[in-house]
């Protein structure tokens, strides 16, 4: 088992407090989802902890399995089996998708035990398969003209391939249909197990109706405010935030 750990993290963008003391604890095997209203921090919790050089963190700690996330350099997290949908570049001309997954997936491991070739291509056209993409995505310019929709999948593409041991998902849903919704939640409904953990950052609670989180999170103002199971995902679609933010005296 991993573990990712956050704790007391405080982050800071030019100057003005964002996170003001933020503690969770993932591990392998669990999916974690965060709520919460817009502007809250949900974003910047996931930038920070891949290291967007925009946002100072000023107190607190980023650890994975004890060794301080935080210190590394972006590439070294991403070594360190982290990985954060949007963190690879929008549009790389000259550079196809299946070249680019090739070289991420080679750059994670040692030298001279770069992926056979063959082994590559029949588990791309495999996971390629199990997410309803067109077999001409492998051989097209990354990001160059996908729409919103082959974007996100490209991304849950690059997750099945890159394997890594905890993800961030940031609104993976916003702007999807419910076809995209549902082949995107079957990737990483794929990925569960005891290699991987998921942190899905998202603003409904539609996208858990497909991938049933062990955790939820509810984030306003900078913090964790509240942590439960499933249910509380839907009790905030039910209900909204005003019940959250009366029990705990937060202004809206
Ligand atoms: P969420 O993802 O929960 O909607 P964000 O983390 O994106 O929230 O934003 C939290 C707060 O930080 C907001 O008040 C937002 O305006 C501010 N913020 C986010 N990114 C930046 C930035 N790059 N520069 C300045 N302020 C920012
Ligand atoms: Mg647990
Ligand atoms: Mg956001």
């Amino acid at each position: 088992m991993a573990t990712l750990e956050i704790k007391g993290l405080h982050v800071e963008i030019e100057g003005k407090e964002i996170l003001k003391g933020v503690d969770l604890t993932i591990n392998t095997n669990e999916i974690h989802a965060i709520m919460g209203p817009n502007g809250t921090g949900k974003s910047t919790l996931a930038q920070a902890i891949m290291g967007h050089p925009r946002y100072e963190i000023t107190s607190g700690s980023v650890t994975l399995d004890g060794e301080d996330v935080l210190e590394m350099e972006v590439d070294e997290r991403a070594n360190a089996g982290l990985f954060l949908a949007m963190q690879y570049p929008s549009e790389v001309a000259g550079v196809t998708n299946a070249d680019f997954l090739r070289s991420a997936i080679n750059a994670k491991r040692e030298e001279g035990d770069e992926i056979p070739l063959m082994s590559f291509i029949r588990e791309l056209d495999a996971k390629m398969d199990t997410l309803e993409m067109h077999e001409d995505m492998a051989t097209r310019y990354l990001n160059e003209g996908f729409s919103g929709g082959e974007k996100k999948r490209n991304e849950i593409l690059q997750l099945m391939m890159l394997k890594p041991k905890f993800a961030i998902l940031d609104e993976i849903d916003s702007g999807l249909d419910i076809d995209a919704l549902r082949i995107v939640s079957k990737g990483v409904n794929e990925m569960r197990g005891e290699n991987f953990g998921c942190l899905i950052i998202t603003h409904y609670q539609r996208l858990l109706d497909y991938i049933t989180p062990d955790h939820v999170h509810v984030m306003m103002q900078g913090k964790v405010v509240k942590s439960g199971g499933p249910e509380l995902a839907q009790k905030l679609e039910a209900e909204g935030y005003d019940w959250l933010q009366q029990e705990l005296g937060i202004e809206a």
